[in-house]
């Protein structure tokens, strides 16, 4: 599905004079998901998972390197399946528009072109599908609890039936109680649309039951990259830490 090659990216330094000094965000990143797979980006924060995610996106391009989507290149494999790929940011306070409703919000992107009465149908489902009720179809953000919101921005996700999904630290300003409920919705999810995900987080607690691989960022380089099931066999100092951190946290 996702094929990822020697990726290497790097933005001028701020104040820097002509923008000369740069700072390599990325570097030498290579890796691969399989169709169907969910694989685990981790890595604390300013370690490049966002810029990776972007660059995957298409939003912007490597500096060298190359990233292919079913064998082609990102920008040339969007212009044939556009809205067959779609994200989930950080802070979704922002990413949706306050002044929509949530039937307004879920439904933007499935607008292309096609009567509203179906579009209204399609709502309904997407809603069920992330188990809200439909009463909140007339809500405004504001009048929506952080884990509603977050299903709203789920649900707009999944409305142009993607195949491949990217969720940048979605979950990360919910109640855990709440994240273990998006989570089993992501895996039922995963299995009903055959989706592949990539899924950015700062820290292990959340994906290890999604991901089937994890992948270590650290200072922009690929730390440790391993399957789910072996994480207790990490060689890399900073993968250790982090396990070290999730056993103490539950035990
Ligand atoms: P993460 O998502 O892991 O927190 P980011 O990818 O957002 O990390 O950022 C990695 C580094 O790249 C940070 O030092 C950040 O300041 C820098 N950076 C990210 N985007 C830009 C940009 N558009 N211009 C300049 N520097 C950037
Ligand atoms: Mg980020």
């Amino acid at each position: 599905m996702l094929d990822v090659k020697n990726v290497c990216k790097s933005y001028s330094k701020p104040g820097s004079l002509l923008g000369k000094k740069r700072q390599e965000v990325l570097k030498d990143i290579s890796f691969a998901v399989k169709t169907g797979e969910c694989v685990g980006l981790i890595g604390e924060s300013g370690s490049g998972k966002s810029t990776l995610g972007r660059l995957i996106l298409g939003l912007e391009r490597p500096d060298s390197g190359e990233i292919r989507i079913e064998g082609a290149p990102v920008s040339e494999w969007k212009k044939s399946h556009g809205g067959e790929m779609s994200v989930v940011f950080q802070d979704y306070t922002t990413s949706a528009n306050p002044r929509f409703t949530v039937e307004e919000i879920i439904a933007e992107p499935l607008l292309g072109g096609r009567k509203s009465r179906s579009v209204t149908i399609d709502v309904r489902e997407l809603l069920t599908k992330v188990e809200l009720s439909t009463t909140l179809l007339g809500r405004y953000l504001h009048e929506l609890s952080g884990g509603q919101l977050q299903r709203v921005c789920l649900a707009r996700a999944i409305s142009t039936r993607p195949r491949f999904m990217v969720l940048d630290e979605s979950l990360s300003s919910l109640d855990v109680s709440v994240q273990a409920q998006i989570l089993t919705l992501l895996r039922n999810l995963k299995g009903e649309l055959h989706m592949t995900y990539l899924f950015i987080a700062h820290d292990l607690q959340t994906i290890t039951n999604l991901c089937n691989q994890v992948i270590f960022l650290y200072q922009g380089e690929i730390a440790e990259r391993l399957p789910s099931s072996r994480l207790a066999f990490a060689q890399n100092d900073y993968a250790r830490r982090l396990l070290n951190s999730v056993i103490l946290f539950d035990g």
